[in-house]
Formats: C-alpha cells, structure tokens, sequence
C-alpha cells in the first residue's frame, strides 16, 4: 500500500507547492520514502525532474533546505507525488526504492508511481533483465516504468495504447500515475480496481488522488472506474479509455477497516461511518459470546488509535443499546490507549526486534481509568500479533482486571499479494491457529473477530477482495506465497 497522487493546471501555473502538499497528506499510506516528479506541459526544453528520498514526508518537508531545493528547481504544472509503504521484498527505507520511477529514452522521459503489487513480478523483472534492463530497486514499479518505457520506445506503441495494454494483460495491483513523454498525465486503475485512485475535475485542471478527501478541495471526487486509463494534456483535454475486459470489481477490504483516511469516501459514505458500522457489528459479536459463555461485562471500551477510534464509538453504542435491552449497566468510552504523537509510525518495519520496541514507546496506557477496570481493546485489524499482544500486557500491567479484544476485520490466514505487507503464511498469527490458540497467544481473556457476513451486511455488496480472509484471490496467485 502507498499513496499516490497528480496535479495539472492548464493555466501553466506551477503546482509544485500544491503537489507537496498532497505528499503530506498521503502519508497515512506510507511513510518508508516519499517522492516528487515535475513538468511542464508549455516548456518542453525543461526536462521532467524527479525529487525522491527515504524518509517520511513529514519529516522532509520540515526540511527547509530540500523543500526550498524542489520549490526553486522543480517549477513545472503537472506534478505526480508518492509516498511508500514498503512490501514483502521491498528493501524498506531505501531511497533507490523510493518513488516516482523513470524510464528514459534519449531526452524523453515517462515517470510512474504506482500502489500496489504484481504477484508474478519476479518473473516479468527477470524477463526485462534478459533484455538488458538494470534496476535501481525490487519495486514492482520499476517494472511498470520499463515494461511501459519498452513497448512506447522498443515496440513503437503510442502511450495510449502502451498504457491500455498492460492494463488489458498485466495480473495485480496497480493504481498509478504517470507523466508521459509527452508531458501528459496519465492515470491508471487495474482492472479489479483493487487499490483506489479517485479524480477531481476543476475549471483550470485535473487532480488524482489515492486519498478522496485530499483534493475535493478542487472539486467533486469520482472514483476511477477499474480497468480505466484517463489522459490529461496541458490543453486540457482529457480523456476516458476502459480496456475491453474489466474484471469484478475487487477494492481491497483493508481499505474500509484501516488504510483509508476516515473522512475519505466510498460510493458516498465517509471511511468513518463504515468503521461506526463495523464497530456496532463487533459489539453484536461480543455481546453475544459474553452471554453465551457467562462471562462478565466490560466496564469500558477503549480503541487502539486512530484507526479504530470510529468503530469503537460504534460499538459503545450497539453495546449499550443491547444492554439496555437486558436491564445492563452501560459501558463507557475512554481513550485508556493513547498514541504518542511525536513516535514515527513505521510499523511496516520487517525486523521484528524494531516492531516491538516501536510498539512499546509509541502507546501509553492511563492505568488512572484502567485500574480494576475490564477493558474491550477495539482494533481494525489483527496481522501479526505483535500489536495486540503487547497492548493487551501493557493494559494488564496497567492493573486492568481483565482485557477483552476485538478486531473490525475479520480473521486473516492468508497473505496479500496486491500490496500489502503480509507475504509469509507462517507470520500471520490466524494461520494454523484456531480462535482459542490466538487468544491464548494473544493473553486476552475473550477475543472476537468481525464475521466476514458482518463486513458483507456493513459494505451492502461484494464488490470487495476477501483474499486474505478467505484465501478466495481475484486472480490466480503464486503457489510460495513469496513470490512479490
Ligand atoms: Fe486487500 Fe487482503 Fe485482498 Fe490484499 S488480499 S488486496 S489485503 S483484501
Ligand atoms: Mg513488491
């Protein structure tokens, strides 16, 4: 998972600014390495430029000295951003690895940054290698910038159709944008649609966006249709192509429980209220299991931040509805687990000694409101273990009674190969474990996942990739499980 995003003014004015400020607010999709590509659309004796390096975006655009470097080198009126989450074979904060990549040919140059992840990389990299091609990182958007860099300069295709064929035969995931040769922007879905990629129209220009919230300032957002290429020139002409045979559409599920920003929107409705919704669900799900086993009630709830601060407040108030009806005192909502501002996220780390000391400074408990407490932890999801048996000792050690854990996503046996950093069967906890086994190895004392019938009646359709709840994948997959 990454962020990506473009901006192009017709009026030629520069968007540098604007782009660094939409690589800002990508961040919550990535934070291994960020990037910035600029052209101008009027000027062709400027070449294309690239800015990228391996550290967060927050961090470089507190650097004056780099933000004034881009702003006084990188003048130009289309812009493509990214920021980078670093996946199974990605070589994590690396700046080589960091995007935008380029293919050049003579003076031309075609920039990509992508999201996502092909699972038969491996062998479409060494394809190009035999061919002579030399690569910088193991990012598969490398990969898409030679393979699209070969058919435009190597096979004489236009962009266009360049563009529209490796739509129409590339598996995987892939959301990007692209400043072409021809100094255009190109934007681009897979045809499952599985990573977003939303566009607003405006009277001078045209932004995309892996983030909807992030430029409905500029107008309202439509959601890429998958399988989509557009085209926008410096003229404003802009330009619709769908290739001949979209597949299902297949949005990865994480997106509802945890990547996309809350205030974002899908087919209307914010990430938000799909969390609110998801959180009434669980509290359905563990209201049930607590009668059922006699167990006691929970004095609170509290969610692990930020991105189960919705579901949580939704489950307080499906559980106390459900309380109510039984004659029950009511449980509150305490922000009991709060998160260190000023501690980097860089939970995609690999090693998994720098994953638990992460955990461990990043998250404070208020033992104040724990005390004696039985306390419901409501966390979006639940991958490895790492997080939510840390959490669960750190409440207990606070002086909780007892800690009850929940998780918005339902159980997760199986790896992504689309993008997200879970590649080994063997690293996620739900794999050849039952429910009992985790939570035992958790330490909680009732733990509950979202039924994926839940997620189905939230959602309201299946338009949605369970892979990694089900093991059912959009497309055929490696047989390893490694092969990224
Ligand atoms: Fe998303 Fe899971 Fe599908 Fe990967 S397998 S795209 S994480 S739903
Ligand atoms: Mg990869």
């Amino acid at each position: 998972m990454c962020g990506v995003g473009a901006i192009l003014r017709f009026t030629g004015e520069s968007v540098v600014e604007e782009a660094l400020e939409l690589m800002a607010g990508l961040q919550n999709r990535g934070q291994e390495a960020c990037g910035i590509a600029v052209t101008h659309t009027f000027d062709r004796t400027k070449l294309t430029r690239i800015r990228k390096t391996a550290t967060p975006a927050h961090e470089i655009l507190a650097n004056a000295v780099w933000v004034g470097e881009v702003l006084s080198e990188l003048r130009g009126n289309a812009a493509v951003v990214h920021t980078r989450y670093a996946t199974a074979l990605d070589s994590g904060r690396d700046a080589r690895a960091a995007q935008p990549h380029f293919h050049d040919h003579n003076t031309k140059r075609l920039i990509v940054a992508s999201n996502g992840d092909l699972p038969y990389c491996g062998h479409i990299r060494r394809e190009l290698e035999d061919k002579g091609y030399d690569f910088a990182s193991n990012c598969d958007a490398e990969v898409l910038a030679h393979l699209l860099g070969e058919a435009i300069f190597g096979d004489g295709m236009s962009e266009e159709e360049a563009f529209l064929h490796l739509c129409q035969t590339l598996d995987g995931a892939f959301s990007l944008c692209a400043i072409t040769p021809s100094r255009r922007i190109f934007a681009m879905r897979d045809r499952w649609g599985l990573r977003p990629l939303g566009l607003a129209r405006f009277d001078d220009g045209i932004a995309f966006c892996s983030e909807p919230a992030l430029i409905e300032h500029f107008g309202a957002v439509e959601e890429l249709p998958a399988g989509t290429l557009v085209t926008a020139d410096g003229n404003g002409k802009v330009k619709y192509h769908t290739v001949a045979h979209p597949k299902p559409l297949s949005r990865c599920s994480m997106e509802y429980f945890y990547f996309s920003q809350p205030t974002s929107t899908i087919e209307g409705e914010s990430f938000a209220t799909i969390r609110f919704r998801l959180g009434q669900e669980l509290a359905e799900q563990m209201y049930a299991e607590l009668r059922a086993k006699n167990l006691p009630m929970p004095d609170l709830a509290t969610s692990v931040p930020y991105s189960g601060d919705d579901a949580a407040e939704g489950f307080v108030q499906r559980f106390n509805e459900l309380c109510l009806a039984d004659d029950l005192p009511p449980i509150h909502l305490a922000s009991v687990i709060r998160k260190d501002r000023f501690v980097p996220k860089r939970l995609f780390q690999q090693e998994e000694t720098a994953r638990r000391q992460l955990i461990a400074t990043k998250f404070r408990i208020d033992r104040t409101r724990v005390k004696g407490k039985r306390v419901v932890i409501i966390d979006d999801s639940i991958v490895r273990s790492d997080q939510s048996t840390q959490l669960t000792h750190m409440v207990y050690r606070a002086g909780a009674e007892s800690v009850y854990y929940g998780s918005t996503a339902p159980m997760m046996p199986h790896p992504c190969f689309f993008g997200i950093n879970t590649p080994n069967r063997s690293k996620l906890v739900a794999h050849g474990r039952t429910l009992e086994q985790i939570r035992e190895k958790i330490g909680c004392k009732v733990l509950c996942y979202l039924p994926i019938e839940a997620l189905y009646r939230v959602v309201g359709h299946h338009h949605f990739c369970t892979g990694c709840f089900t093991g059912n994948y959009p497309m055929s997959v490696p047989e390893n499980g490694n092969e990224i």
